[in-house]
């Protein structure tokens, strides 16, 4: 059997082992969608966001890039953050980075990875070019790359909260509650490292003040 014919196997199992045990899960989840989260991840395949959150189909929005990045002319992010907020009213937005991403390690080379991913990766030198005064105090290589995951996720976060669709919601219905999270691809844990509310100050700069 090929490596895909085991993937439609596994899928015909596991559809079996969940009608036994409830034998309306899918029939119920077909007819409703109400996930408290939004999850912007990494697409590394060793970060599946329902598997290290132990939450089941339903329960989690999930959009995915390379380094999990929020770019304000990204169609794609916007459209899933625009319809998880406003459509499905999200209670949170988490913005999940992980320690070890290859993206992060590709953005601190000076590798000439070829245009479409060097334009995806300039965003995380652009991250690292804000903070370089901090992080060039740090010495050690794999420290240094570790605290850009997290100040990445930080910015990200930014981000976020500098759309007009994150402002709209604050602003109307207080939420939701932004994080920063980074996942530890050696120990399986996330750690927090940054959270705004509706409260939140953000730079006056790229306040709406006419939503
Ligand atoms: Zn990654």
């Amino acid at each position: 059997m090929s490596t895909y014919e085991k993937l439609l196997q596994n899928n015909n199992t596991w559809a079996s082992k969940k009608l036994q045990a409830d034998p309306g899960y899918f029939e119920r989840l077909s007819h409703l969608q109400t996930p408290e989260f939004l999850w912007i991840g990494c697409s590394d395949s060793r970060v599946p966001a329902n598997e290290i959150t132990g939450t089941q189909p339903g329960e989690i929005f999930v959009h995915r890039n390379i380094a999990n990045l929020v770019i304000h002319t990204d169609v794609n992010l916007l459209s899933v953050l625009e319809y998880a907020v406003s459509h499905l009213k999200v209670k949170h937005v988490i913005v999940c980075g992980h320690y070890g991403c290859g993206g992060i390690k590709a953005a601190m080379t000076n590798r000439d990875f070829k245009q479409v991913l060097n334009m995806w990766l300039r965003n995380i030198k652009d991250v690292y070019r804000l903070h370089r005064e901090e992080l060039e105090t740090i010495t050690d290589e794999q420290k240094r790359e570790d605290r850009l995951t997290e100040l990445n996720v930080r910015e990200q976060v930014l981000h976020l909260a500098k759309t007009s669709i994150i402002q709209r919601a604050w602003k109307n219905e207080q939420r939701p509650q932004l994080h920063g999270w980074v996942y530890g691809l050696k120990d399986g844990l996330i750690k927090p490292v940054f959270e705004m509310g509706h409260n939140a100050h953000i730079d006056p700069f790229y306040k709406y003040d006419d939503l």
